[in-house]
């Protein structure tokens, strides 16, 4: 097609507010009035499949250095969409394959994503001028929309099928045009008119520090100095999800907090869970760090967790946490 060999193309959209690469990416596609399988044969070739892997996640340098000088977007702005950009905010080191930290993951098999790892918020999706995905619903505490005051959705409501909107134009045979991104891909559902489910909370501070936490994601103000915190939440997420039957964790503090305990998956990492047991978990998580040292003093003094528990497997925890725990390696702690 002319003009998508030219050094600009005629369509030059720049990424919205917190959008995610792959959404920008379908966005240009239809723009162009193209299929997004089309529109990356044209211009990458079809030696390089784009979409058999977790592109948000593993985008290589070619493609970030080809959008920013066909869009005439900062090589900056290219790289914010992508969940590398989370390096150094919510994880230290990136991984090729497996679990990373606080990403949902999409469990990409055959181009298909098994998972549930990219979330959304209907009314977002309803309210946007130009409906589109954004990079924080990939992210696991993130449970929630503030904007909206409600829950996000980690799936259709209408099939149950994860959400994986450039798989719809892959679906239709090459005469259909593009579909748009709010379809399901699966059954075709309008994602956009999910039901608004509120946000619950068991515990109105945990529920205040999770909204702070999002809000912050969402606004793209989460910074390196917030890794430490992020870490240690997530090793404390692990320690709940523990199989263990010597940490009971996640029991002690839903008593502590006089909550009903919900069934975990502990097979799973706290990226593979269900969102209304993430949202359950993070409560909890948050509770736990309002007040750490006191509560985990407790759960120490009732044997629902042990010092060597705390630090096992915590290879980059920070002095401060390491400040804490040392208080119980004291005899009179251990169980
Ligand atoms: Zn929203
Ligand atoms: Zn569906």
């Amino acid at each position: 097609m002319r003009g998508l060999t030219e050094s600009l193309w005629p369509i030059r959209y720049k990424p919205l507010p917190d959008e995610l690469l792959s959404s920008w990416l379908v966005r240009l596609a239809h723009g162009h009035g193209l299929k997004v399988q089309t529109f990356c044969n044209l211009i990458f070739g079809n030696k390089l499949q784009v979409w058999n892997r977790d592109i948000d996640r593993l985008a290589p340098e070619w493609l970030l250095a080809e959008l920013s000088s066909k869009t005439g977007a900062s090589r900056q702005q290219v790289f914010e969409t992508t969940l590398q950009s989370y390096q150094g905010v919510l994880y230290h080191r990136p991984r090729q394959s497996g679990s990373l930290t606080w990403i949902q993951s999409l469990k990409l098999h055959h181009r298909k994503f098994e998972g549930f790892g990219l979330q959304f918020c209907p009314g977002c999706l309803a309210s946007d001028p130009e409906p589109y995905f954004r990079k924080s619903w990939r992210v696991a505490f993130n449970t929630i929309c503030p904007t909206h005051r409600c829950m996000l959705h980690d799936r259709c409501p209408h099939c149950g099928h994860g959400a994986a909107f450039h798989r719809s134009d892959m679906k239709h045979a090459e005469y259909i045009t593009a579909v748009s991104l709010l379809e399901c891909h699966y059954c075709g559902f309008d994602l956009s008119q999910s039901p608004l489910r509120s946000t619950n909370y068991f515990d109105n501070e945990a529920g205040e520090l999770i909204g702070v936490l999002v809000t912050r994601l969402a606004s793209s103000t989460l910074n390196r100095s917030d890794i430490e915190n992020m870490m240690v939440m997530h090793h404390l997420s692990k320690l709940m999800l523990s199989r263990s039957p010597k940490v009971r964790l996640y029991s002690h503090l839903c008593f502590a907090m006089g909550v009903d305990e919900i069934a975990l998956n502990t097979k799973d990492d706290v990226e593979g869970l269900n969102i209304n047991t993430r949202h359950h978990l993070m409560q909890v998580v948050c509770w736990l760090m309002l007040d750490l040292e006191r509560e985990l003093r407790n759960a120490i003094q009732n044997k629902a967790i042990r010092y060597n528990h705390l630090k096992k497997d915590f290879d980059d925890a920070p002095k401060w946490y390491l400040g804490i725990i040392r208080k119980f390696s004291d005899w009179r702690f251990q169980g």
